[in-house]
C-alpha cells in the first residue's frame, strides 16, 4: 500500500496496512529545508505546494495537513521592489506596505507606517497564579518596561472583559472594546458595569477613528 492508498483507505473508514502518518511543520521549517525561499513559499500557491511535497519526500510521511490562506494569484505584479536587509528579505509593495520575511519564521506585514513592535504572552496555566495572566496587569507592565511606555498616556484596545480589566489594573488611561473577536459577548457582559470600557467600537479601524477624534493627546 502506498501513502496515497493508505490515506484514502483511512479516509474511507476502511483499515489501511498501518496507521497513516500525517505531518504539518512550521512554515519556518519549510523555508529552511524545502528550497524556494520564504517570500515565494509564503505568497505563491505553487511554491507552497512544492514545499509540502519536498517535506513529504524528506520525511516520508503519508499525508500532508494544509491550512491554506487565500493567496492573490497576481501577487508578483504588486511588488515594487525587494531588498535584503541582514538576514531578512523585505518586499516593498506598490500600495506602500512592506513585508519582512525572515529566512526561518512567518513573514509579517507593515502597512502605512504602522508596526507590531513586540508580542507578549502568558505561558502559564490559570491555576499557576502568575502575575501576567489577564486580568492581572503583568503583560502590560512587561511592555512598559521593555519599551518605556507611559501608561498614563496609553490606550488599550481589546475584545474581552479581561483585556479591559488588565488595562485598568495596569494604569492605562483609556480603554476601548472592539466588537470583533470575543467583543460582542464581552459587550453584553460589561454593559451597565462600572468597569465597562471608555468606548465600544465596531472594529479596530473604528476604534482608531474614535481615539483620534476623542483623545485630547491626539489633538494636532
Ligand atoms: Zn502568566
Amino acid at each position: 500500500m502506498n501513502s496515497k492508498e493508505r490515506v484514502s483507505t483511512a479516509m474511507d473508514h476502511r483499515e489501511p496496512d498501518r496507521v497513516p502518518v500525517m505531518c504539518q511543520l512550521s512554515l519556518g521549517h519549510y523555508f529552511l529545508h524545502a528550497g524556494g525561499g520564504a517570500v515565494e513559499i509564503w505568497h505563491d500557491t505553487a511554491a507552497f505546494g512544492d514545499a509540502l511535497l519536498a517535506m513529504r519526500r524528506r520525511y516520508g510521511f503519508d499525508g500532508i495537513l494544509v491550512n491554506l490562506p487565500g493567496r492573490d494569484p497576481r501577487w508578483r505584479g504588486q511588488i515594487a521592489s525587494m531588498e535584503q536587509r541582514g538576514r531578512d528579505t523585505l518586499v516593498h509593495w506598490a500600495n506602500g506596505a512592506v513585508t519582512t520575511a525572515p529566512p526561518d519564521d512567518n513573514p509579517h506585514v507593515r502597512a502605512a507606517g504602522g508596526e507590531i513592535r513586540d508580542i507578549f504572552f502568558c505561558p502559564h496555566h490559570p491555576d499557576q497564579a502568575c502575575t501576567c495572566r489577564k486580568p492581572r496587569p503583568g503583560l502590560i507592565w512587561a511592555a512598559r518596561e521593555r519599551h518605556a511606555i507611559d501608561l498614563s498616556r496609553a490606550v488599550m484596545v481589546g475584545d474581552s472583559p479581561k483585556d479591559i480589566a488588565a488595562a485598568r489594573a495596569a494604569g492605562v488611561r483609556l480603554t476601548v472594546l472592539v466588537r470583533t473577536g470575543n467583543g460582542a459577548e464581552a459587550e453584553k457582559a460589561l454593559s451597565g458595569r462600572l468597569d465597562r470600557p471608555d468606548h465600544v467600537a465596531a472594529d479596530l479601524f473604528a476604534a482608531v477613528d474614535w481615539i483620534i477624534a476623542h483623545d485630547p493627546l491626539c489633538a494636532p
